[in-house]
C-alpha cells in the first residue's frame, strides 16, 4: 500500500521551537525525567498570571459569547484597538481596519496566504521568529533573509536589507521588540527601514507582540506611525504582555494608503470570513487589557521578575567561557553566540541535542531561527532565577567536557 506523504507545500516549511529536539524533551519526560524548559515563550506556566479584572471578564461575558461572532472579532474589541494605536500617534484608521485572530499567528499565515503568489520575494530577518518564515514559504513565496548585525545590537543591516531587494519583493518584515535577539530598534533606524520601503514601494509587516515588555529604559516606537503614507500591517496581541497565551488573542490592523490595497484586502476579508471568526468569549478580555492600569511594567521595572530574570542570566550566560552575548533590551529571550571552534560545534541542533539528553535542559538552536551558521542558540528568560541558575550551571558544566 501507498505510504500517505505529507503535501509538497511542505516540503521547504520548518518550525523548530516544537521540532524534533523538543519532542524528544517530551519524551523523555514520559519517562519520568525533570526538564528545565526554557525552550518557548508561555509565560502563564512560569508563574506570570494574567490580571484578575481579565478573567473576570472572560468569565462574566461567557454565558452571551455562545455564538460566532464578525469574522474581523467583537465590534467593542476592535474599538479598543483603534483607540489604543490612536493614542500612540497612529490616526488614519478604524475599525474595518482591525482583524482579530486566534492569536497573531493564525493572522501572520492568513497575511501571507493572501498576499503571495508562487515565487513572490519578501524580505524577513535572519535570524527570525520563524513562523514568519514558514507561513511565507507555505504561501508559495521566496523567502530573502535580511541579516540583522550582532555587531550593532543586533539591528538591520540596511545594507544587506537592500541588496536583496528585487522587482519581485513585496514586502519586509520588522519584528520589533525582537524575536530571538531582544533589540528594541532606534527611531532612527526604522526611519531609514520606512525608507527603503518607500523607495521600493514595499509593505511593512511589522510584529510588535512585545512592545510593552521593554527593559532599562528603552523606547518602542511603532513603525506604522512613521510611515503613514505606506501600507503597514501591524500585529500584537494578549500572548505576552497580559500573559494569557492560551487564549490565543492577537490583532492585525492595516494603516496608510487602504485604497491601493482594495484587493489584498478583499483577500484577508476571504480568509478571515473561510475560519468564521476567533474565539468569541476571550475577545472581551481585549477592552479591559488596552486600557488603564498595565500590570506588565511590575515585572519589567526595577525589582520586577522579568529584569531580575534577564540581568541573572545575562550574568551567568557571559561567565561561561566561549560565550558572548548582546543584552536583550526587550522581551523574553536572549540569543548568545558559541566559540564554535573552542567547543568543535558544527551542528547546533546535535549540540542543543546533546544537552537535553545529558542535562535535561532545553534550549533552541539558533538555526531554528534561520540564522546562517550553526554558532547561537535562545534562551527564554521567563524561568524563576532559581531555575535560570541551575540551568546555567548545567550548561557549563555541560560545555566543559563537550567536543563534537
Ligand atoms: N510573533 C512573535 C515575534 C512571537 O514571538 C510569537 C510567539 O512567540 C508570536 C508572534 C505568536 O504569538 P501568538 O500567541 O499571538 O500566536
Amino acid at each position: 500500500m501507498d505510504c500517505i506523504a505529507k503535501s509538497q507545500k511542505l516540503d521547504h516549511v520548518c518550525y523548530d521551537i516544537r521540532g524534533p529536539v523538543h519532542k524528544e524533551a517530551m519524551r523523555l519526560e514520559e519517562e519520568g525525567h525533570k526538564i528545565l524548559k526554557l525552550n518557548i515563550g508561555n509565560p502563564a506556566p512560569f508563574g506570570f498570571e494574567a490580571p484578575d479584572e481579565i478573567l473576570v471578564d472572560v468569565i462574566r461575558n461567557l454565558p452571551t459569547s455562545q455564538g460566532y461572532c464578525d469574522s474581523k472579532g467583537l465590534y467593542s474589541a476592535r474599538k479598543a484597538i483603534v483607540h489604543y494605536y490612536q493614542t500612540k500617534g497612529i490616526r488614519e484608521m478604524t475599525v474595518d481596519d482591525v482583524y482579530i485572530g486566534n492569536g497573531v499567528s493564525e493572522l501572520i499565515t492568513m497575511s501571507m496566504q493572501a498576499l503571495l503568489n508562487d515565487g513572490d520575494e519578501i524580505l524577513i530577518p535572519a535570524p527570525d521568529y520563524p513562523l514568519w518564515t514558514a507561513a511565507a514559504t507555505l504561501a508559495g513565496g521566496n523567502v530573502r533573509h535580511y541579516l540583522c548585525d550582532e555587531e550593532n545590537d543586533w539591528f538591520p543591516n540596511l545594507a544587506d536589507m537592500e541588496a536583496k531587494i528585487t522587482p519581485r519583493t513585496k514586502a519586509i518584515v520588522v519584528i520589533n521588540p525582537n524575536n530571538p535577539t531582544g533589540a528594541v530598534y532606534s527611531k532612527e533606524i526604522l526611519l531609514e527601514i520606512v525608507e527603503l520601503a518607500r523607495k521600493h514601494g514595499l509593505i511593512i509587516f511589522a510584529d510588535e507582540i512585545y512592545d510593552k515588555i521593554l527593559y532599562d529604559g528603552a523606547v518602542h516606537h511603532h513603525i506604522a506611525a512613521l510611515a503613514p503614507d505606506l501600507l503597514t500591517v501591524t500585529f500584537n496581541g494578549l500572548s505576552k504582555s497580559y500573559r494569557v497565551a492560551g487564549f490565543r488573542q492577537g490583532w492585525m490592523v492595516l494603516n496608510g494608503p487602504k485604497q491601493r490595497a482594495a484587493g489584498y484586502i478583499e483577500g484577508l476579508d476571504m480568509l478571515a470570513s473561510m475560519r468564521l471568526c476567533a474565539t468569541t468569549p476571550m475577545q472581551h478580555a481585549i477592552q479591559t487589557a488596552l486600557g488603564g492600569y498595565q500590570s506588565i511594567n511590575e515585572f519589567i521595572l526595577p525589582g520586577g521578575r522579568l529584569l531580575e530574570q534577564r540581568n541573572r542570566a545575562y550574568e551567568l550566560l557571559t561567565q561561561i567561557p566561549g560565550i558572548s552575548c548582546v543584552k536583550p533590551m526587550g522581551a523574553l529571550y536572549m540569543f548568545p553566540k558559541i566559540d564554535t571552534e573552542m567547543y568543535g560545534i558544527s551542528d547546533d541542533t546535535k549540540m542543543v541535542y546533546d544537552l537535553l539528553v545529558q542535562e535535561k535542559v532545553l534550549l533552541v538552536q539558533g538555526s531554528g531561527f534561520n540564522w546562517i551558521k550553526p554558532d547561537h542558540f535562545r534562551i527564554v528568560t521567563l524561568p524563576y532565577v532559581h531555575q535560570i541558575e541551575e540551568a546555567m550551571e548545567k550548561l557549563a558544566r555541560f560545555l566543559s567536557q563537550y567536543r563534537q
